[in-house]
């Protein structure tokens, strides 16, 4: 942080609190060259990036879209709200702190598989069957041979 009185590159911060609701900090600096003082504010920024489909098209992430996919692969499933919620929250934790502008829409997609995969097991596989388009039974066999051998123990 340059001071705003000589320029100089050393400041030190004298005292740093949480302004407005904690959605950001508001620090008081020094600066050690001229001993000027003066306040900055800082905002985390938690944009979501864009989510970039398969014909090249960029669309801003749509948290809706992606709860209606998860609610359709769940449908009927002994899954609550509550996980559905949280799910959600991590799919967007992890897309945030990609630090990407953009995202490919095949990374959300592997993001939600991820998800699905430890919340329940059959969601996760009728929800891969459609994302990657499996093309015959054997697919699935494969996949869910895979799940059986992938699962932790004790489960
Ligand atoms: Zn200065």
């Amino acid at each position: 942080m340059h001071c705003p009185f000589c320029g100089a590159d050393d400041t030190k911060v004298i005292d740093s609190r949480l302004v407005a609701e904690g959605d950001s900090v508001r620090r008081r600096r020094e600066c050690i060259t001229c001993g000027e003082r003066f306040t900055t504010f800082e905002t985390a920024e938690l944009v979501m990036p864009y989510v970039v489909k398969r014909d090249g098209t960029r669309e801003p992430f749509n948290e809706e879209k992606l709860r209606r996919g998860l609610l359709r692969a769940l449908e009927k499933r002994p899954v609550g709200a509550e996980q559905v919620e949280s799910a959600i929250a991590h799919i967007k934790h992890r897309l945030r702190t990609t630090g990407e502008r953009e995202v490919p829409a095949k990374q959300v997609g592997e993001e939600v598989m991820a998800e699905l995969k430890s919340v329940d097991a059959v969601a996760y596989v009728r929800f891969a069957s459609v994302y990657r388009d499996f093309q015959d039974i054997s697919e699935f066999q494969e996949e869910i041979r895979r799940l059986t051998t992938d699962a932790p123990t004790g489960q």
